[in-house]
């Protein structure tokens, strides 16, 4: 919208004394891609497969990481959806799941490298903000808390995006930087791998990387500058529910919600990756809520596979957001995915929008009161119809008969984690729920299958 147009929508807001909120004021857009996991031996040696398959479908199936075939129609279907963006967001998890065996460092920088080269090509002029996934690390998830030979390589394919000299400087540490878009938003583009369960080697540490201190430091600066902040990476914080624990070590994830409570007034939105469900997460003061964080779903169909169970089959997801470029105020989202069953048996790629957040979930925008509001209206009614929009929608319209059900403590679980992020809270939301004995054998059983087949690693 150019000044003239502004002043005109000023005019008539005031003339109608409609509230500003109405007036769609310098609407700006951007990409999220997250958890492509490239599978290279698709339909040859297939790595990453939890299952024998036996049909391989041209865009991929719901046992294996993603063939290229799928890699490269995602990224196209950004394109054709929307060529025009301010920015893209690319939150990690290149690698294919499998055996370290399998991998290397020169594997994995070749995958990053390939994936970098195919979003240029399709998006040129458009900045990328991308961060890293626990499995593009060699070995896998152990990203060390200082300079290695990743951090080197990653740097050199993603230079054009991170030119400031500190920041590159913060990269080659830490694998984290900050850059400001050319509309005034400051991103603060994370390595949260850093406080995964699954890295080894952090989890004694208070600050792996200093990257806690940077992070006080830069929102500090923000806030006294009036910046408007995007925070994106990989693990999100929070709880996940299926396991009804953290992603990250306990003290990594109360610092984290403890930095995003502090500076939420400065924060205009989080996006991360690594569930590879469509999730949020809402962040609330004394009841007020405060920021919301997106987890988005992604291009990777894989569902895992334990001894003990198996992971919803989900398709493949990209998602476009607008929001206000001067506000930063987060509008909409439309999630659009690939109906993978289809575009298999006709062999060409089949792309819809999958939903519309404002219009399909009935939300004003993507404010922390309109998710509040969302949440207390999904959380009111144990199954009702905003949860089973969620269910579908989580798992990425997956045909109704593929869709699982969703128990009682499954259901609980869920809303239990949209807005208590800590354990404590988490649990205490739970017991409240379902009491203390249905609590205390369903928390066991996930003590007791972790300690058996470790945690699932998305
Ligand atoms: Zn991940
Ligand atoms: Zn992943």
């Amino acid at each position: 919208m150019d000044v003239k147009n502004r002043t005109r929508c000023v005019v008539v807001c005031l003339l109608f004394v409609t509230p500003w909120t109405f007036c769609v004021a310098d609407e700006g857009w951007f990409w999220h891609v997250t958890d492509f996991h490239y599978d290279f031996s698709y339909a040859d040696l297939d790595f990453s497969c939890n299952d024998d398959v036996t049909n391989h479908g041209k865009f991929g199936d719901y046992w294996c990481d993603a063939p290229w075939q799928l890699v490269q129609s995602s990224v196209k279907a950004m394109k054709n959806f929307k060529a025009e963006v301010d920015f893209i967001l690319w939150t990690g998890d290149n690698v294919l799941h499998t055996a370290d065996e399998h991998l290397s460092l020169d594997i994995n920088d070749g995958i990053l490298s390939n994936i970098t080269t195919l979003l240029v090509q399709e998006f040129d002029s458009t900045p990328i903000y991308a961060t890293f996934g626990n499995h593009d690390y060699f070995p896998d998830a152990q990203f060390p808390p200082n300079n290695n030979e990743l951090y080197n390589r990653t740097l050199d394919n993603w230079v054009t995006w991170i030119t400031d000299e500190e920041e590159k400087k913060n990269f080659l540490r830490g694998g984290y930087y900050s850059v400001m878009t050319n509309h005034g938003i400051r991103i603060l583009a994370l390595n949260t791998n850093l406080y995964y369960t699954s890295d080894k080697i952090t989890g004694n540490l208070t600050d792996p990387a200093g990257q806690f201190a940077w992070m006080e430091s830069l929102l500090t600066n923000s806030t006294v500058n009036n910046e408007k902040v995007l925070i994106t990476g990989h693990v999100p914080p929070g709880i996940v529910d299926t396991m009804s624990k953290p992603w990250m070590y306990q003290h990594f994830n109360d610092k984290m919600n403890e930095i995003i409570l502090k500076y939420s007034d400065v924060i205009i939105g989080l996006h991360f990756g690594h569930e590879h469900m469509d999730n949020f997460r809402l962040y609330t003061k004394s009841g007020t809520p405060v920021a919301v964080l997106f987890c988005a779903p992604s291009v990777t169909p894989w569902r895992y596979k334990i001894p003990t169970s198996t992971g919803a089959p989900h398709n493949p997801a990209i998602r476009l957001v607008q929001y206000d470029r001067q506000t930063g105020r987060h509008l909409n989202m439309i999630t659009y995915y690939m109906d993978l069953p289809a575009s298999n048996a006709q062999g060409r790629a089949i792309w819809a929008q999958e939903y519309n957040a404002t219009r399909d979930y009935a939300i004003d925008d993507l404010s922390p009161h309109s998710f509040k509001k969302l949440v207390d209206r999904i959380s009111a009614s144990g199954a009702s119809t905003e949860f089973n929009k969620y269910w579908k929608w989580r798992v990425v319209n997956v045909q109704d008969e593929m869709l699982d059900e969703c128990n009682e403590a499954c259901n609980t679980n869920i809303i239990c984690q949209f807005s208590h992020l800590d354990q404590t809270s988490y649990d205490a939301c739970v017991l409240d729920a379902v009491g203390t004995s249905t609590c205390l054998v369903s928390n066991l059983a996930v003590v007791l299958i972790s300690a058996l087949f470790g945690l699932v690693s998305y």
